[in-house]
């Protein structure tokens, strides 16, 4: 039987070409590409009425809208974050000068346990940044909780979890602001793109200044901003994309459908399915390997699937706070369950376009990986 290799972890969505010349024709009349221009409006707009939330701001990429939603809350001191995320959550913090400090997460759906972040809080901490991994929702109700208790704002990191919804209500509606990023090899991407939701409409001309230098008026700059502006061609190739995100999630869902069926009830198979009560949005398709019940460490797995050159991705591993940059500053002993998954956790590929018989045969490799 023949497949079509490599397969990769992910393919970007991309809208037929015909469509985006059609999108984009209109900057060659205005000759106004970026900066705030018609088609960042368009977007901005389609986007609020696709989530159904009253505020954001679009940027050039998730990470800078993360550092720049810290700069325009002025946050200071210590935030409690995951240690199993992407290296954007933990560096925006400490890029912009606070000092993270690292909470477990629950061994169901890997996001931030409130019991230990309630635990970590102290006077200096100012936030909370959780992060909805792999479109696991986090405990939002508790950690609302929490930050009502102890004042502290709370910042999602929502990079996975754009469309997913908890009984009808958007993800980007939790906390007081949440961070999705339309980086290429996210479900909905602007090729390079991001955008914050809030809930405090104060934040709106803060964002806006922040991420264009901090300028104020046409003769004022108050703050010693950065540059992060989302481009027009940027946002054109999210308002075509924006419209064919549903059915690109219908088909991640029946990618989705297929590995649970072929890996559900497998002894040493840990699958992420579903929440209850949670719309999802199939965005990977994490599997945790108990390599004792499994007969095959994650590694070994790895091995297998590169070996018929099929890239799945060990993500996240290692943990953010084993990086060689923090060298020496944590101790991810203190979280073992996020050590306990980040050693034994790989994405498969998951695309809109993955065709049934690839999803087969990956499973095939990945169990006869067994010893
Ligand atoms: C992709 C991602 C980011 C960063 O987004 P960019 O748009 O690539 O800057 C941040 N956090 C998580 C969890 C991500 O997956």
């Amino acid at each position: 039987m023949h497949h079509a290799t490599p397969i990769l972890v992910t393919r970007s969505s991309m809208p037929p070409l015909e469509e985006y010349e059609a999108e984009i024709a209109s900057l060659w009349e205005s000759h106004w590409l970026t900066n705030m221009g018609e088609k960042h409006h368009q977007l901005e707009q389609d986007l609020r009425s696709f989530l159904g939330v009253d505020h954001i701001a679009l940027f050039v990429n998730g990470h800078s809208a993360l550092e720049c939603v810290i700069e325009a809350m002025g946050l200071s001191g210590k935030v409690i974050t995951t240690p199993y995320s992407f290296a954007s959550t933990t560096h925006a913090i400490v890029r912009k000068g606070l000092t993270p400090v690292f909470a477990d997460i629950k061994p169901d759906d890997y996001t931030l346990d409130p019991a230990c972040v309630e635990r970590l809080v102290d006077d200096e901490t100012c936030a909370i940044m959780p992060v909805h991994v792999y479109g696991n929702l986090c405990d939002v109700d508790a950690l609302a909780e929490i930050a009502r208790r102890h004042g502290l704002k709370v910042i999602y990191d929502a990079a996975h979890a754009f469309a997913v919804e908890r009984d009808g209500i958007s993800a980007a509606a939790f906390g007081d602001a949440s961070m999705f990023s339309f980086h290429a090899t996210k479900v909905f991407n602007t090729v390079e793109g991001g955008a914050v939701c809030f809930s405090d409409p104060a934040l709106a001309p803060l964002l806006e200044q922040w991420k264009n230098f901090g300028i104020t008026g046409t003769e004022s700059v108050e703050y010693v901003g950065g540059n992060a502006k989302m481009n027009e061609f940027c946002a054109a190739m999210g308002i075509c994309n924006l419209r064919h995100v549903r059915e690109e999630i219908e088909k991640r869902r029946h990618v989705a459908e297929r590995y649970w069926e072929r890996l559900e009830g497998v002894p040493g198979v840990r699958l992420s399915l579903p929440q209850p009560g949670v719309t999802p949005n199939y965005a990977y398709l994490p599997v945790v390997f108990e390599e004792g019940e499994f007969g095959a460490t994650r590694d070994e797995v790895y091995e297998a699937l590169m070996a018929l050159d099929i890239h799945p991705r060990k993500y996240f591993y290692p943990l953010i706070s084993d990086y060689a940059c923090y060298e020496g500053r944590f101790d991810s002993a203190l979280t073992p369950v996020a050590r306990h998954v980040a050693d034994r956790v790989l994405t498969l590929p998951m695309y809109a376009d993955l065709s049934l018989e690839d999803v087969d045969w990956v499973c095939d490799v990945v169990l006869g990986a067994r010893r």
